[in-house]
């Protein structure tokens, strides 16, 4: 078995790391255009088209090496909970925190040991909270918005880049002592008796246990919804490069450059970003290694994936970043908002197949890792007890224990969030982000880490309002009654 030790980075990460960056803290401000050297006028010497895009990625996550507790379908072990898709940081954290109570879990997944292929980050409080800040293997004591080519805000918030492969392990190590089952296979189907349920797997193993948990992601087919699903979506290209330069601070992480003087010889890009805006959102390593996303916030319907990374290239020359090697890629697809599935229904879920995904930011693994022992502690009350809680009484339990009556307020009011986001244009975005940020810190932050509560929410949206531009207040006037609306006639719904 792999022990767990600290911190294994990523091994790219050790191309060069210097700690002071020759480039000065000015990076964000009123200077936009880098003058690019005269070296960088020979673009073959990187790529055949002057860009990144047809440079291939030279990394792929490896499966890690763990020796599992794999299930013998033909023993006598019959679990009590069945998590369904593992891959993902929702469905072991929560295998860990209820195998922690005795309860027999097992995981089944296509694929138990393959790496997340994501560049995850969040804030370091939000780790910090659930005991987890020893898993970033990148911290920047600060991030960055740039609202646009004079305004440049610093947020006096810390934020890290998850260390995947040492969360996974932490996770894999506290679920094999706790005796977790693993077994390698797709689940097709899942049947549900009054007490019991059985999970149909493409091997032909059918498994039964007390409650099964749907951690397998937005295709889910095993989550019923009772609402349409108008989902937001968040699209971004990523890649992980070494980089001859770059202008940004090596302290601070960019959150968002909403700038867009990088597309002034693009006429259609450039209106096409002023109704539908895309932003940066940069870690930067060190000096020559720096994980760069261009990224729509939400869009309905989806932006283009080309249109995404025809700006992103437009963005790059402009800034004077020269890929040399692009080590990952990462094409990110978030369906954001919607509605919640019918609560309470037999099988429950867990991370985006329970909405938990964060329907104005498209972030979501902190809140999961600090939900699941939410979840957790909902099912060990029932299966753990002697009172034996089963079948619909259980799936109502742990639902609601999931998503209390005000959660499920608080959800609609950022699905608004998302709603007003996408009615707005570059600079409607601008001006939102711009008075959002001069919120005070504990509504801002909260708002990001889904922690505010419904008053809370409505004091900050007052706050808001009194903070805006007047063309930002037009924008709220004009543009928002529809959402609005919706979102007081759901409000009304959730409370029957
Ligand atoms: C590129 C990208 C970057 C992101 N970056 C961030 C970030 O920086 N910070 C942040 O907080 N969030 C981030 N997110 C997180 C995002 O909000 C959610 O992680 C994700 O979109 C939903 O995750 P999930 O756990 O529900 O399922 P998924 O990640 O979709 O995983 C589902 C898993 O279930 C398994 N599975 C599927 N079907 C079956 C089946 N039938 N039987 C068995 N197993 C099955 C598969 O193995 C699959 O791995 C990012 C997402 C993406 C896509």
């Amino acid at each position: 078995m792999a022990t767990l030790t600290r911190p294994p980075l990523c091994p790219l990460l050790s191309i060069s790391h210097t700690s002071s960056s020759p480039f000065t803290s000015q990076f964000l401000l009123p200077k936009p255009t880098k003058k690019v050297s005269p070296r960088f006028t020979h673009h073959k010497i990187f790529s055949k088209h002057g860009n990144f895009l047809d440079l291939k990625p030279e990394f792929h996550p490896e499966p890690i090496k763990f020796d599992l507790n794999w299930l013998d379908p033909t023993s006598r072990f019959r679990s009590d909970v069945i998590i369904i898709g593992t891959v993902p940081i929702s469905g072991l954290r929560l295998a860990e925190r209820i195998s922690g109570f005795g309860i027999r879990v097992c995981c089944v997944d296509p694929d138990p040991l393959s790496m997340w292929p994501n560049n995850y980050g969040a804030w370091i409080d939000e780790l910090e909270a659930i005991g987890l800040d020893d898993c970033f293997d990148k911290k920047w004591g600060m991030a960055t918005v740039c609202i646009n080519d004079s305004k440049t805000k610093y947020l006096d918030r810390a934020y890290g880049r998850i260390n995947r492969k040492f969360l996974k392990l932490k996770l894999l190590e506290s679920c094999v002592n706790n005796g977790v089952k693993f077994h390698k296979a797709k689940v097709w189907n899942v049947v549900h008796n009054e007490f019991d349920s059985m999970i149909v797997c493409d091997d032909g193993d059918e498994l039964k246990a007390s409650l099964v948990v749907d951690a397998s992601g937005f295709a889910s087919t095993f989550v019923e919804y009772d609402k349409p699903r108008n989902h937001g979506y968040q699209i971004a290209h990523g890649i992980l490069a070494e980089v001859e330069e770059h202008p940004f601070d090596l302290d601070k992480m960019l959150l968002m450059d909403w700038r867009d003087s990088h597309l002034g010889n693009e006429p259609y890009l450039r209106a096409s970003n002023s109704r539908t805006p895309t932003f940066l959102y940069a870690m930067p390593f060190d000096s020559n290694l720096i994980f760069l996303e261009e990224t729509s916030l939400v869009s309905r319907p989806a932006l283009s994936y080309m249109e995404i990374k025809k700006r992103m290239v437009a963005r790059l020359r402009h800034l004077g970043i020269r890929v040399k090697r692009v080590i990952e890629e990462e094409k990110c697809l978030i369906p954001m908002g919607g509605p919640l599935p019918r609560i309470p229904q037999r099988v429950m879920g867990v991370g985006g197949t329970a909405g938990l995904v964060h329907p104005s930011t498209g972030y979501m693994v902190a809140r999961t890792l600090a939900l699941a022992p939410v979840l957790g502690d909902a099912i060990a009350e029932c299966l753990g007890s002697t009172r034996m809680i089963r079948g619909k009484p259980l799936s109502h339990r742990v639902w609601n224990g999931l998503w209390p009556l005000e959660k499920r307020w608080t959800r609609e009011c950022y699905s608004f969030g998302m709603e007003t986001l996408l009615k707005l244009d570059l600079d409607g975005t601008r001006g939102f982000f711009d008075a959002f940020f001069d919120l005070d810190p504990h509504y801002w932050q909260g708002f990001l880490s889904s922690r505010l509560s419904v008053m809370e929410l409505a004091t900050l949206s007052f706050s808001l309002f009194g903070h805006a531009s007047n063309p930002s207040r037009f924008d709220i006037v004009t543009k928002c009654p529809v959402p609005l609306v919706k979102l007081m006639g759901n409000l009304a719904l959730e409370s029957i």
